[in-house]
């Protein structure tokens, strides 16, 4: 009977929030029958969040969040009554605790996703929509053309960037003929410090799926560029791993590293059928977010950004 008594956790979630005072968080959020004692640490790269006196009640283990900070959640019950949950983190974030009482009784724990926004502070990043006006790309087997997919993908991730206030600067603006002379050359113009093309794969096997990555020949920036954006797309979308390619044509770019992400596969019946979809367009450009913030991360310093 006491048994019966004791609190439970009964639910685990985490999305991002902007909150009114400006503030942009991480909420992971634990619902449980009852309060129970609690506390959270920082160590090694992780939050620690430790309830006592508390069961879980579902599912324990692993879940991946790839949300750009949070890499992802991880639940056990350490002996009879106390449960963990580590939150393994992408960057070194300060979190803070709040209980929120009612039915179900809430702890919320908010990471600070600050350390994002001060890796794109300066940055300036060309966005190319592969495709548009007569050059409509690639062609799924029922009808979809690359051109309607990767502009609403690159819409996207202009969005998710001016969050994190980086110069963003689209090749064009919609359904326009624009040359693929005259997009490149606004990276030099601009000064850009990274040219991020959007595209689909096409393949002649209607069998072949997945997600790949291509890079400037010969610029050992644009390489490691791509490793981190095909990680972060093969992460969000949970597709094949084509891997990373050498593409002659970015050459023309000069020394910017450049990158072409080429988000699943068109003429894959199933991957054209999932480019449709807006959730599937917003995972893409996340990814590619996700692999944007790991090169600043780890290459900010080699550029010519402002770092301090
Ligand atoms: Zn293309």
């Amino acid at each position: 009977m006491s048994k019966q008594k004791a609190p439970r956790i009964t639910n685990m979630w985490s999305k991002i929030v902007d909150e009114e005072k400006g503030e942009w968080l991480t909420k992971v959020v634990l619902e449980s029958t009852k309060p129970y004692k609690h506390g959270a640490r920082n160590a090694d790269g992780r939050v620690i969040f430790e309830g006592e006196g508390v069961i879980l009640n579902m599912p324990g283990g692993t879940t991946e969040v790839n949300d750009g900070l949070l890499r992802e959640l991880i639940v056990k019950q350490n002996g009879k009554k106390t449960v963990s949950v580590e939150m393994m983190l992408e960057h070194p974030a300060e979190f803070r605790l709040t209980d929120l009482k009612g039915f179900p009784f809430r702890v919320e724990i908010a990471l600070n996703r600050s350390s994002i926004t001060k890796l794109f502070s300066g940055k300036k990043i060309v966005i190319d929509p592969g495709h548009g006006g007569e050059d409509t790309g690639g062609k799924g087997p029922v009808s979809l053309q690359e051109k309607d997919v990767v502009i609403p993908i690159a819409k996207k991730l202009e969005n998710i960037l001016r969050r994190v206030n980086a110069d963003v600067v689209l090749t064009r603006n919609g359904d326009e003929n624009i040359t693929r002379e005259k997009r490149f050359a606004l990276v030099k113009q601009t000064g850009a410090d990274v040219y991020i093309g959007v595209h689909n794969r096409s393949c002649d096997d209607s069998n072949e799926d997945g997600v790949a990555t291509l890079y400037a020949p010969a610029n050992k920036q644009s390489a490691i560029l791509a490793r981190y954006v095909q990680e972060g797309l093969v992460n969000k979308l949970k597709a094949a791993d084509r891997g990373t390619a050498e593409q002659a044509e970015l050459a023309a770019i000069g020394g910017v590293p450049a990158i072409e992400a080429e988000v699943l596969t068109i003429t894959n019946l199933v991957e054209e059928v999932f480019l449709r979809g807006l959730t599937v367009q917003k995972r893409a450009a996340e990814g590619i977010f996700n692999g944007l913030i790991k090169y600043f991360a780890q290459n900010g310093a080699n550029s010519k950004g402002d770092y301090s």
